[in-house]
């Protein structure tokens, strides 16, 4: 009998921070994976609110919160295809809001269909609850003085509020 190789996933992105939308995804992706690997993107040129090593410990303390076991954190600055290489991982998540996300997908999914032909994108769709929802707009209601507890993990909450603090 032909021995299976396992289906290994990484769901790579600025995390900047995760949010309930990005949970949902994530959820959604350890059912389809044998394992699913978020993949803070570390990248010197894009401004950040939070460290990649915090963004990597609200996401670790936010699947702590979830019932699922087959999910890693790691943090990377090189290109995601080099890393997926190295996890021997042969797909790639994203999330899909509305029609604003899609240029932006469809170019990122060419770029790494060049570099490797290996490569699978996912693309999960938003589920309505979640379609507004953006790190950076969480960004703006929590400085704006907007309770963003439904929206994003525990721990990021916990974050922000001592982010708004300071
Ligand atoms: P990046 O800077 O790489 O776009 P993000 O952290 O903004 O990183 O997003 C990572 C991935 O998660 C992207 O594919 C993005 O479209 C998706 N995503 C972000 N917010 C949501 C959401 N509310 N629902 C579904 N997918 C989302």
């Amino acid at each position: 009998m032909e021995i299976k190789e396992s289906k290994i996933a990484i769901y790579p992105g600025s995390f900047d921070p995760i949010t309930n939308g990005h949970i949902d995804i994530l959820r959604r992706a350890s059912v389809l994976f044998d394992k699913v690997i978020v993949l803070v993107a570390h990248n010197n040129s894009k401004k950040s609110h939070f460290s990649p090593q915090k963004r990597k410990e609200m996401i670790v303390a936010a699947i702590k919160e979830l019932d699922i076991n087959n999910v890693d954190v790691d943090v990377y600055g090189g290109l995601t295809i080099d890393y997926a290489k190295k996890a021997h991982a042969k797909y790639l998540i994203r999330g899909l809001r509305a029609v604003s996300d899609f240029e932006y997908e469809f170019k990122l999914a060419a770029t790494n269909y060049y570099i490797d032909h290996d490569i699978e994108m996912i693309f999960l769709m938003a589920h309505n609850n979640f379609e507004f929802i953006s790190s950076s707009s969480i960004m703006e209601m929590t400085l704006g003085g907007v309770d963003v507890s439904k929206l994003v993990p525990n721990s990021v909450y916990h974050e922000l509020l001592k982010l708004k603090q300071k």
